[in-house]
C-alpha cells in the first residue's frame, strides 16, 4: 500500500530561528501523540533561507520527519539571479519539492511547460517533484473542473514515462478551497483522486499509477482531515495554514 503523506506548506512565513522552534515541538508533540511515524510520513516544506536549520535538527537529532522546498529552478546552475537550484536543495537534504502550486502559477506566472521542466529539474537531483494541480472556481462552478485538472496532469507529465518521474506525488488543491476555509467535501476530493488516479495509468502505467500518492490541499484542519484521507484515492494532505502550529499540526496528524 501507499505510506500516507501529511506535508506542511509553510509558504511564505516563519525564519529560520522560527522554524528551530516549530520543527523542535512539532517532533514533541509527535512523540508525545506516540504517532505511529510508519503508517503516515511527516513533512515539512519551509521557505528556501529555514533549510539549512530544518536540516540541522532533522539530521543531527535523527527526527523522523522529512523536509523540501517549495519551489526549484527549472535550471541546475549559472546566470539565474535570484534561483534556487534543485542541486542545492538535494544537498540540504531535501527529499521533496512543490512543483506548480497554484500560488506559483498565478503570481509568478508559470505555466505549464515551466511546470514540466522543473517537474525534470526535480527528477535531476533527486528530489521527489509534488506536482500541485486544481481548478479555480469558475471551472468547478461550470462543471468542467475534472477538464481541466486532467489537463494540467496531461500538459505537466507530456512524454514522459514513469522511469522519467520516480518518486512523484500529485496534490489536487482545488484554488477555491486554499486559504479560504472552504474545503471540498470527500466526495468531490474522491471524484478527483480518481480521475488522477485513472490518468496517471493511461500515462505512466498501472503500476506507477498505484504507487504514487495522491494528496488534497485546500483549508484542511485537524477536524477534517480524517473523512479526506478515509477517501480511497487520498494518500494524505497539503496543510498550509494549519501546519504553522506545532501543537495543532500534531494534533492534525493523529487525526489523520
Ligand atoms: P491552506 O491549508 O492554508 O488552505 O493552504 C493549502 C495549500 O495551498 C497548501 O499547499
Amino acid at each position: 500500500g501507499r505510506r500516507r503523506l501529511i506535508a506542511g506548506n509553510w509558504k511564505m512565513n516563519l525564519d529560520h530561528f522560527e522554524a528551530l522552534t516549530l520543527v523542535q515541538k512539532l517532533d514533541w508533540a509527535l512523540r508525545d501523540a506516540k504517532v505511529d511515524l510508519d503508517a503516515v510520513e511527516v513533512a515539512v516544506l519551509p521557505p528556501f533561507t529555514d533549510i539549512r536549520s530544518v536540516q540541522t535538527l532533522v539530521q543531527g537529532d535523527k527526527l523522523a520527519l522529512s523536509y523540501g522546498a517549495q519551489d526549484l529552478s527549472a535550471h541546475d546552475s549559472g546566470a539565474y539571479t535570484g534561483e534556487v537550484s534543485g542541486q542545492f536543495l538535494r544537498r540540504l537534504g531535501c527529499e521533496y519539492v512543490l512543483v506548480g502550486h497554484s500560488e506559483r502559477r498565478e503570481h509568478h506566472g508559470e505555466d505549464d511547460a515551466l511546470v514540466r521542466s522543473k517537474i525534470l529539474a526535480a527528477v535531476r537531483h533527486e528530489l521527489a517533484p509534488v506536482l500541485c494541480v486544481g481548478e479555480g472556481l469558475e471551472s468547478r462552478q461550470s462543471g468542467d473542473h475534472v477538464a481541466v485538472v486532467l489537463a494540467q496532469l496531461d500538459a505537466a507529465l507530456e512524454g514522459l514515462g514513469a522511469d522519467d518521474v520516480p518518486g512523484l506525488v500529485l496534490a489536487y488543491e482545488p484554488v477555491w478551497a486554499i486559504g479560504t476555509g472552504e474545503t471540498a467535501g470527500p466526495e468531490e476530493a474522491g471524484e478527483m483522486a480518481t480521475a488522477l488516479r485513472g490518468r496517471l495509468e493511461t500515462l505512466l502505467g498501472a503500476p506507477a499509477a498505484q504507487a504514487t500518492r495522491i494528496l488534497y490541499g485546500g483549508s484542511v484542519k485537524a477536524e477534517s482531515v480524517a473523512e479526506i484521507v478515509a477517501v480511497p484515492d487520498v494518500d494524505g494532505a497539503l496543510v498550509g495554514g494549519a501546519s504553522l502550529d506545532p501543537a495543532g499540526f500534531a494534533s492534525l496528524i493523529t487525526a489523520a
